[in-house]
Parts: structure tokens; C-alpha cells; sequence
């Protein structure tokens, strides 16, 4: 399963940026891209699978959608990419190029500061 592979990834990453502040993680904002090919609840339990492994129990993961744009090359306009679409939302042309919607973005994270 690939979004646990990425879910590894993702937790490497904030081990690596917070250090012994990792066990004290409360909180984890995400932005998926929708064309990233990530199944959003499937990355949502295997980083919860994870955490658990690693003592974190109590974690809030929040995960948001970024959409990708179409940019068409006949009307110029931007739209939002529904796949398995690849078309202008304006015009219906399939001529233009695909901006965002395949990145990972850890947006956010929250760490207890140890006082209640
Ligand atoms: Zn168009």
C-alpha cells in the first residue's frame, strides 16, 4: 500500500524536523493534492498506525484537499481538475497544462509545550 510508504515518509520527516519535541506531537496539518493519488483516509490510518507504534496515541491528523488546475491553453481560463477529467471546465478543451494538486504538504504541526 503506497500511502503507507508515504505515511513512513511523512513521519520521518517530522522526527528528523522536531527531534525529542516528536513525543510531544499533538497535532498534524496536511494539504494532499488531488491528483496525487494518495486515498486520503487510507494515509489518514496508516500515519495513525504509526503514531501508535511510536507511543502516540492521541494525535489529531488533519488532512485538506488541494485541487489541481487546469490551465487551458484555448480560453486561458483555470479550472479545477475532477479526474479522470483532464478538460477545461469552460471551454471542454483537453488543451492546456495541469498546475498543483500532486504534492504532500505537511502544512502544520502542533506540539504539547508540556504545560496544561
Ligand atoms: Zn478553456
Amino acid at each position: 500500500m503506497h500511502e503507507y510508504s508515504i505515511a513512513i515518509g511523512i513521519i520521518d520527516t517530522l522526527k528528523d524536523v522536531l527531534k525529542e519535541e516528536f513525543l510531544c506531537l499533538n497535532k498534524i496539518e496536511l494539504t494532499v493534492g488531488s491528483l496525487s493519488g494518495v486515498y486520503f483516509e487510507a494515509l489518514h490510518s496508516a500515519l495513525e498506525l504509526i503514531l501508535e507504534s511510536e507511543g502516540l496515541d492521541n494525535v489529531t491528523i488533519n488532512i485538506s484537499e488541494e485541487k489541481g488546475l487546469f490551465i487551458c491553453s484555448e480560453c486561458q481560463k483555470a479550472t479545477e481538475i475532477e479526474p479522470p477529467l483532464f478538460i477545461c471546465k469552460e471551454c471542454g478543451s483537453s488543451r492546456g497544462k495541469i498546475s498543483g494538486g500532486k504534492k504532500i504538504i505537511i502544512k502544520a504541526v502542533e506540539v504539547n509545550d508540556g504545560k496544561i
